[in-house]
């Protein structure tokens, strides 16, 4: 191997650097580059199409990139000059379909990527059965499991041969949506338990925003932003980000340094700017008659969820804005009612 192609000793488990990857007449991945920390989860989240999943496959080494590098624990194993196929790379795989073998049992499933003697194997597997919180499943066919225990099963036989890192993808795409919250609790604390590193992929923001210590949000092949699920939400780096990350609501404006002045008059910054620029007000930054209102707005609509509610309201100039507002705020359609902000808005400069 070239000195080049040796990576820095104390490099991220996994590190992608200028990736780019086209089909006939199709650019998928343009120039991207993540690293992941040793047992770090990050999401990689975007709409259908953005390239996620061929982003995993680059992983996996069941497709190449045309340009860029792929490290695994330092080790270059996707560049121009190197092509390490998947069964030589130490990562593990969890299929949206789960994948398991249904002629297999479950122990069997999960001993069928080991090495060694017998007796370790079996170690190996009651030792991921206890950590899927499944101890007692190892004779059953898989078949015979839940959706949410097949899923665990399936983590299990990924974890089993100790790879360096995980890959999940759409993990939580075939359960109903009652299971996917609890498996979601559940996949997080097995995954942090055995201390892997892990990119999953998803289109799901609620899913990237609960699992994933960061996220990765790629946009038309190529990495928009990547940042903690809370630093995504309140400070998304572009209008596009803010919009497909959480509700948005945007207004034209004129930032003064620490404040801006838009139709709901002068409102402070979180980040002092200044020249024209586009305003970003979560919902439930907006409160409705709170002292400070400078603006007045009418009641379009209400959407009541119990725990709390969206309000849609129009101001003057007919600009409609979505509120979030505690589930005991009574307002009825046409009633009139003053427009404030919660702390900070974002501003985003205009070209
Ligand atoms: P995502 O996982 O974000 O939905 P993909 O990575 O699956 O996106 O696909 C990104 C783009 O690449 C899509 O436009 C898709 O049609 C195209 N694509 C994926 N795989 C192939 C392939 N084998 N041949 C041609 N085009 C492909």
């Amino acid at each position: 191997m070239a000195l080049s192609e040796l990576v820095s000793p104390v490099m991220n488990p996994l590190e992608i650097v200028h990736l780019s990857k086209s089909y006939p007449n199709t650019p998928v991945l343009r120039d991207v580059s993540l690293s992941v920390r040793a047992g770090q989860i990050m999401a990689l989240l975007g709409p259908s199409g953005c390239g996620k999943t061929t982003t995993l496959r680059l992983i996996a080494g069941f497709e190449f990139p045309d340009s860029g590098t792929v490290a695994i624990n330092g080790q270059v194993v996707a560049s121009a000059a190197v092509r390490i196929p998947a069964e030589e790379r130490r990562v593990g795989m969890v299929f949206q379909e789960y994948a398991l073998f249904p002629h297999l049992s479950v122990a069997d499933n999960i001993a069928f990527g080991l090495k060694g003697s017998k007796g370790e194997k079996l170690g190996r597997v009651m030792e991921m059965l206890k950590l899927v919180a499944l101890p007692d499943v190892g004779e059953r066919m898989t078949y015979e499991l839940s959706g949410g225990q097949q899923q665990r099963i399936a983590l299990a036989r990924a974890l089993a041969p100790q790879p360096d890192i995980l890959l999940l993808d759409e993990p939580f795409s075939n359960l109903d949506v009652a299971l996917r919250g609890q498996m979601r609790v559940e996949v997080r604390s097995i995954l942090k338990q055995a201390g892997i590193t892990c990119v999953f992929v998803t289109h799901d923001q609620e899913e990237a925003l609960s699992l994933a210590d960061e996220v990765a949000v790629m946009l038309s092949g190529r990495v928009a932003q990547v940042a903690t699920p809370q630093r995504l939400y309140h400070h998304p780096a572009t209008p596009e980000v803010a919009a497909f990350v959480g509700e948005s609501n945007f207004l034209p404006g004129v930032a003064h340094g620490e404040t801006v002045e838009c139709i709901l008059g002068r409102l402070p910054l979180d980040n002092s700017a200044y020249g024209s620029v586009t305003i970003l007000i979560r919902p439930e930054w907006l409160q409705l008659n709170a002292q400070n209102s400078q603006a007045h707005a009418s009641i379009a609509w209400r959407e009541f969820y119990g725990h709390d509610q969206r309000i849609g309201i129009r101001l003057v100039d007919g600009t409609p804005l979505v509120v979030r507002s505690t589930a005991e705020a009574d307002y009825a359609v046409g009633e009139s009612v003053g427009v404030g902000i919660r702390g900070t808005v974002q501003v985003f400069l205009d070209e």
